[in-house]
């Protein structure tokens, strides 16, 4: 049998396989991205679920447009302009399997064989894997706490023809929990319009912000019409429902439903009116804010815990929303070492490597705090503290 060229691109996930070994309820598991399952509002989602189905039952269980849901979509349009200051309205949205799926179009609509991406070094494993399926290189550009480094990024837009677009996650990134300035939002944006390449922005997180300012996105800086947006309902809902969106500049949506027909024709109609109607007759914001009150605290502890229990010489970030921080160990210790040891203890994370694509930077890993309870992180950290104490 032989596979398609593009299946050599593609090696298990190491954070499915750690996954698995989580599932033990014995594992003090800092590895997942996963929300916490007990502020899913399952009650409310029942009582949605029987409305959708008595009001409107014909048209919730019948196909749809590729383009979604219209009256979620204007809500979603809504959103962004008083949340990320964008324009785009409703009919710029494309309604997707999730954002990872708009990440998947993206790749699709954009990408030929020995393209590059420019990304932050680290990024997001699984756009990462995404785009890597349809031969995608990579330009990693370092990063510190304000974003990526301009200068860096404009030398490579100078140089390289085969640049196709700038993938970014400027709120509470994953996998660092580092937020972009504001500066840096506007300056990216006018590197995207001089040089013609398009950004994605991809904000899964910046909804969780448990203190500070919200800032304006990127795309509110685009003069243009070169930057996308990718959003999703995972973080701020429930995932299970895999509702997500693009949105972006009329001539490039329409590339995105060309290839989203061919992929699966449309999102789950139920699904899109199911939260249509949570959103108009609940109040999503009193949900985020029950949400991020838990995270914070969560958020709270792991960075207090980290301070007391790991050694001087390992550095990490302390994030101001969002799901994860991200730590750095020094530069002879390898954080898959580690993983070995706390898995032993039934402690798990998820090493950093896996998040460069271009490789290196083992003395990393990254801590989830939103999934275990608060004496569990405590435990937990304090517990890899000891670990990490026998490697520095
Ligand atoms: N982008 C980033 C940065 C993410 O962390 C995730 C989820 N872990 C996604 C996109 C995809 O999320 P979803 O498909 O659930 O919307």
């Amino acid at each position: 049998m032989k596979y398609a060229k593009r299946m050599n691109h593609i090696k298990a996930s190491e954070i499915r396989e750690i996954l698995k070994i989580t599932e033990n309820p014995e594992v003090i598991s800092f590895a997942g991205g996963l929300p916490a399952p007990e502020l899913f509002p399952i009650e409310e989602i029942k009582r949605i679920n029987e409305i959708v189905l008595e009001e409107d039952g014909q048209k919730a269980l019948q196909y749809t447009t590729t383009e979604g849901y219209q009256p979620l979509r204007a809500w979603i349009a809504n959103r962004m302009k008083k949340r990320l200051q964008t324009s785009f309205d409703a009919d710029k949205i494309l309604i997707t399997h999730g954002s990872q799926q708009a990440l998947d179009l993206s790749g699709k609509v954009f990408l030929d064989e020995g393209d590059y991406v420019v990304c932050e070094s680290p990024t997001y494993l699984a756009a990462i894997s995404a785009f890597k399926m349809y031969g995608a290189k990579f330009i990693e550009i370092d990063c510190d706490d304000t974003g990526m480094d301009m200068d860096a990024l404009e030398e490579q837009l100078k140089q390289n023809q085969k640049i196709k677009y700038i993938y970014v996650i400027p709120d509470f990134q994953n996998p660092t929990g580092r937020t972009w300035s504001l500066e840096k939002r506007k300056r990216i944006a006018q590197l995207s319009n001089m040089y013609d390449v398009p950004i994605i922005e991809d904000n899964p997180y910046g909804e969780l912000r448990f203190e500070g300012e919200y800032l304006p996105s990127i795309a509110s800086f685009d003069k243009k019409g070169t930057c996308i947006v990718t959003g999703t309902f995972s973080k701020t809902y429930c995932p299970g429902y895999r509702i997500g969106w693009v949105a972006a500049n009329s001539d490039l949506i329409k590339q995105y439903v060309l290839v989203k027909q061919g992929s699966d024709l449309q999102c789950n109609t139920m699904s899109q009116l199911a939260i249509a109607k949570f959103v108009e007759l609940y109040d999503l914001d009193a949900h985020i804010q029950t949400i991020t009150k838990v995270y914070k605290r969560r958020r709270d502890l792991a960075v207090q815990t980290m301070h007391q229990a790991f050694p001087k010489n390992v550095h990490f970030t302390e994030p101001e929303g969002g799901l994860f921080a991200w730590v750095e160990l020094p530069e002879h210790i390898n954080a898959r070492d580690v993983l070995d040891t706390c898995l032993a203890s039934n402690i798990a994370f998820v090493p950093g490597g896996s998040f460069f694509p271009n490789g290196g930077h083992e003395n990393t890993f990254r801590i989830n705090f939103s999934n275990m309870s608060e004496d569990r992180i405590v435990e937990g950290l304090t517990k890899l503290g000891d670990i990490l104490n026998q490697f520095v």
